[in-house]
């Protein structure tokens, strides 16, 4: 099974995932995880986009793509795959038609207050890349992984002038992509306000359908 998480930044997309690719054994890819770990490893593409992404912008489609082009093309990709966090343009997911087709885009829909005070709250640990949420999913000690014991921080697209840019984005580039998998009919819409078991139980019920 070929699956894309759509949804605003803070739609629980990376959060459903973890949980998912335990039910379903699927690999996980998420573009920004991709990034961030060139940023960390200070390759040449991490060079080309750390300022991007720490402003909230999108890295340049030609650039993403050639990223999912070379990560699909991997053997553990072959039982199908969740993608997080792409497409998040037109131009990329017919990119994505022509490397793949998927089989349904699930979209996660969230408010935006709500997705603001997830992204506001969201630490992330900086050897594993577990999530947490200051309030609603603490770690058992403050400031500390309980996988692997890793300092937990704040992403710096997670600062209030980022998250509103990713906002905006998200609206002018990435929501047109519901109505187009809509008219494919490859759409699945979830409600993604809840905690993430009860959002798990939702999205396991749509793709058995
Ligand atoms: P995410 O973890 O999915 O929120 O992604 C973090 C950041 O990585 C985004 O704000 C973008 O700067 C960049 N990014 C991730 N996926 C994409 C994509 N499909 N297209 C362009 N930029 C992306």
């Amino acid at each position: 099974m070929k699956l894309i998480f759509l949804g605003p930044p803070g739609a629980g997309k990376g959060t459903i995932s973890d949980l998912a690719v335990v039910k379903l054994g699927l690999p996980h890819i998420s573009t920004g995880d991709l990034f961030r770990a060139a940023v960390k490893n200070g390759t040449p593409l991490g060079l080309k986009v750390k300022d991007i992404m720490a402003s909230g912008g999108l890295v340049p489609d030609e650039l993403t793509i050639a990223l999912v082009k070379e990560r699909l093309a991997q053997k553990d990709v072959a039982k199908g795959w969740i993608l997080d966090g792409f497409p998040r343009t037109i131009p990329q997911a017919e990119a994505l038609d022509k490397i793949a087709a998927a089989d349904k885009a699930v979209n996660f829909d969230v408010a935006d207050e709500i997705v603001i005070g997830r992204l506001s709250g969201r630490r992330v640990c900086r050897s594993c890349g577990k999530i947490y949420h200051e309030k609603n999913m603490p770690p058992k000690k403050a400031g500390v992984c309980d996988v692997d014991g890793g300092e937990l921080y704040i992403r710096d697209d997670d600062k209030e002038a980022a998250i509103k840019v990713r906002l905006d984005t998200y609206r002018k580039q990435t929501a047109p992509l519901i109505e187009w998998y809509g008219k494919k009919g490859k759409l699945l819409a979830i409600d993604g306000v809840g905690a993430p078991a009860e959002v798990l139980g939702r999205f396991e019920k749509a793709i058995k359908k």
